[in-house]
């Protein structure tokens, strides 16, 4: 074995030697024109892939994408619907309840989809101006129907908020129709955490009472960079864009991960997850889960089971967000069909 391990997390994700060397590489001033012109590299490569306009890269977590995003939302001063049926679609809410945004809610049970029929009902109404949901609900690795939900709002005239956190990277996505999402450095784009990321097709809306680092137009006006950023996180996001997200890898991801996909269906263990997620979230009866757990670690696999919801309800997840060699997945795949066969024992 070339590797000492396969990180199947939802995050930190597996990061290739190369991105690893590009974050060692010697720190730049975020004032100097080599780093202005990494940046703006990055931000046209993201804009290209994501078939977006803008694109904002900011100092923080995923959650401080969303955070921006909502400002802007408040912004627009209307009335929207946000909808959840899981912890991100409800974190969402708790953090739009804090900014305080004018929003009423289309909840469904963890893992249910969201009817689309009601979606169109409630747009229909009229009084609804944006919607926001989440992508890929990371929790239940339910993949939310953002093509469609993103057609009905053209068809009212809403505009539409996404949090793309976990399917960014993944998957070939065209986010041309949707008016803003988010991601971050650290999950499907196989980057280290600490990078929050804003894809717009408006120009940031202007307002005095968003909280400065929180202030999308300021970033627009300072040409992306108002206050200190890392340029070697930049850096790494960077070399892992331009290594991960090729062709020939996403095929391999999407290829191992429906494998994945299909031997734990085949053992009903992943009762909410949809078979294109990169993110699987997998019930198992209690006393079997220190099995699957204690197996996979043993072969130096590793999962997410860490999270307080997911230590709630005794759940664990495998993820493919990072950047793999064909060898680690092809491996984890044996690895997962012999634990299978430990369970049923
Ligand atoms: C991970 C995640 C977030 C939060 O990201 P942090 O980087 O932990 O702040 C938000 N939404 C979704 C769907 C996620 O998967």
């Amino acid at each position: 074995m070339t590797f000492e391990q396969v990180n199947l997390s939802t995050g930190p994700v597996n990061i290739s030697n190369e991105v690893r060397a590009a974050l060692a590489a010697p720190t730049i001033s975020h004032r100097s024109s080599h780093f202005q012109q990494l940046l703006d590299d990055t931000v046209s490569s993201l804009c290209s892939l994501l078939s977006v306009q803008h694109t904002f890269i900011m100092s923080g977590s995923g959650t401080l994408a969303n955070e921006v995003m909502l400002h802007q939302i408040k912004t627009l001063g209307s009335k929207g619907l946000i909808l959840s049926n899981g912890e991100f679609g409800s974190r969402l809410i708790h953090q739009a309840e804090r900014i305080g945004i004018h929003f009423t809610t289309y909840t469904q049970a963890w893992g249910t989809h969201f009817e689309l029929r009601e979606i169109e009902n409630r747009l229909s109404e009229g009084n609804i101006g944006w919607i926001l949901f989440c992508h890929c609900e990371t929790s239940t690795g339910m993949m939310n129907n953002l093509n469609t939900i993103a057609e009905i709002c053209s068809k009212y005239q809403v505009q539409c908020f996404v949090d793309c956190m976990s399917s960014v990277g993944t998957m070939a996505l065209d986010l041309s129709k949707v008016t803003m999402a988010t991601a971050s450095s650290g999950k499907g784009l196989g980057a280290f955490p600490g990078l929050a990321l804003l894809f717009s097709n408006i120009s940031p809306l202007s307002n005095p009472q968003i909280p400065v680092f929180l202030d999308l137009a300021n970033y627009a006006v300072k040409k992306n960079i108002p206050f200190t950023i890392s340029s070697n996180l930049v850096n790494a996001l960077h070399t892992a864009i331009v290594q991960k997200q090729t062709i020939a890898h996403t095929d391999m991801i999407h290829h191992y991960s429906r494998k994945y996909y299909d031997i734990m269906y085949q053992h009903a263990l992943i009762p909410c997850s949809d078979q294109h997620s990169k993110v699987f979230t997998v019930v198992l009866p209690d006393k079997m889960k220190p099995v699957f757990v204690d197996y996979m670690q043993e072969k130096n696999i590793i999962l997410s089971y860490e999270s307080e919801y997911l230590v709630k309800r005794n759940w664990v997840q495998l993820a493919v967000l990072g950047y793999y060699q064909e060898e680690q997945l092809h491996y984890a795949a044996n690895v997962l069909e012999q634990c299978m066969d430990r369970i049923h024992s």
